[in-house]
Formats: C-alpha cells, structure tokens, sequence
C-alpha cells in the first residue's frame, strides 16, 4: 500500500499516519519530521531549511525530492508507505509521479483529511508532544490525565516552534495556496478519498480504515 496523505497543517494527518504505521506496518514518511530531524542535528541540509521552516514557508522542492528518494529506497519502504506531508505543490506531486514511474510503483490513494478551518486553529495552537514519551497531545482536546500523567512523570508538554499564532497563519496560507489544489490533481487521476478529520482520533481513524478497506 503506498498513500499520500493530504490535508492542512492541523488536520490530523501525522497522528493518523503513525496509527496506521502501527497498525499495518506500513512506514509513516514525514517530511516535516525528516525536515526537523535535519535541523535539530544541524546537517548542512538542516541549515538550509530552516529560515523556511521558521518562517511557515515550504522548503524548495529539491530538498525534500533528495530526502523523499533517500527514504523511500530503504528496506522498510520496500512493500509500502505513508507519505505525510509530501507532496506540497504541484512541482512536488511532479517530482513524486517521476519518482513512481521510476521505480515502477503505483499510487494506492490520495487521501483528504477534511476538517473545517475553525477548528485547524484550536488544534495548532494546542498542540504539544510530551517530551518523555513522544506522544502527540493537544491542550484543548486531550483527556486532562494524559496531559498531567507526561507532566507527573517528570516531563514537559513541548510545542513546536512552528505551532506560534503568527507562523501558523502564514502555514495556513501557504496550504490553501500551494497544496489545495492537489484535491483536484488527485481527483483527476482518480485516486483521492476524502475522510471528514473533525472527530475524535478514535472516529477519524475508524473512518481512515473503512476508506482504505483495511
Ligand atoms: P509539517 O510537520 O508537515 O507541518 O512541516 C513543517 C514544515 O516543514 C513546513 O511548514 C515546511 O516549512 C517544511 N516542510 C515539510 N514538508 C515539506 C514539503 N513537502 N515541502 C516543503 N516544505 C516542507
């Protein structure tokens, strides 16, 4: 199975993909996560993306091609993949194609995680990772004893520091700008889904799997 989820920054994609990555087994291929990776070890290519980063801005297309072709070609790639965040635009959808055809894969699906732009704002804003565990929390909507239990436990409710107010407007423009408009390019081609994201992880992920038929 090779997918490519698609949807805002907020709408839940990288939650959804690390569940099915644990589910089926499937590797979860985020760019953002290789992206910070980069940034936080301080590689040459870190360096380079991260004004971009910083600022909400895409980083260019040929950076993330060379990461994309770097992680698909490993081992755990070899029968399938989650693609999060990836691709962006439609250079990068492109680039993705040429890739595929390369290697003689094909695209399962493109799927949409459609959430209403109110709620994309509450869900950034709020969004933390427990420093302990890596878990994925939000302020606003997840269940106070797993916000205490990370913080009991000696450890620190972190926010990225693209989740401020004024990086997350930009992010949201950049996404209706540049990315958005891949719904039709993967309409199209035939191959998008759409999956309301606006519930509970649980209700979003029983939609996901139902959508896929897994
Ligand atoms: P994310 O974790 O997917 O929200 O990504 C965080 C940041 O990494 C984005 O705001 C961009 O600056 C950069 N980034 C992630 N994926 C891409 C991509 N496919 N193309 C360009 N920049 C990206």
């Amino acid at each position: 199975m090779r997918i490519v989820m698609l949807g805002a920054p907020g709408s839940g994609k990288g939650t959804q993909a690390k569940r099915l990555e644990a589910a089926c087994g499937f590797p979860q291929i985020s760019t953002g996560d290789l992206l910070r990776q980069a940034v936080a070890d301080e590689t040459e290519l870190g360096l380079k993306a991260k004004a971009a980063m910083d600022a909400g801005d895409l980083v260019s297309d040929d950076i993330v091609l060379g990461m994309i072709r770097e992680r698909i070609a490993k081992d755990d790639a070899d029968t399938g993949f989650i693609l999060d965040g990836y691709p962006r635009n439609r250079q990068q959808a492109e680039d993705l194609a040429a890739v595929f055809d390369e290697l003689g894969l094909t695209l399962d699906a493109a799927v949409l995680m459609d959430v209403p732009q109110d709620v994309l704002m509450k869900r950034l804003t709020g969004r933390r990772t427990c420093s302990l565990t890596g878990r994925l929390l939000n302020i606003y909507f997840s269940p106070q004893e797993e916000l205490d239990e990370c913080v009991k436990n000696g450890g620190e409710l972190l926010q990225r520091k693209d989740d401020n107010e004024e990086t997350i407007g930009n992010r949201l423009q950049v996404y209706e700008r540049e990315t958005a408009p891949l719904i039709d390019y993967y309409r199209s081609a035939g191959i998008l889904q759409t999956v309301s994201a606006d519930g509970s992880v649980d209700e979003v992920y029983s939609s996901l799997v139902g959508t896929l038929g897994l």
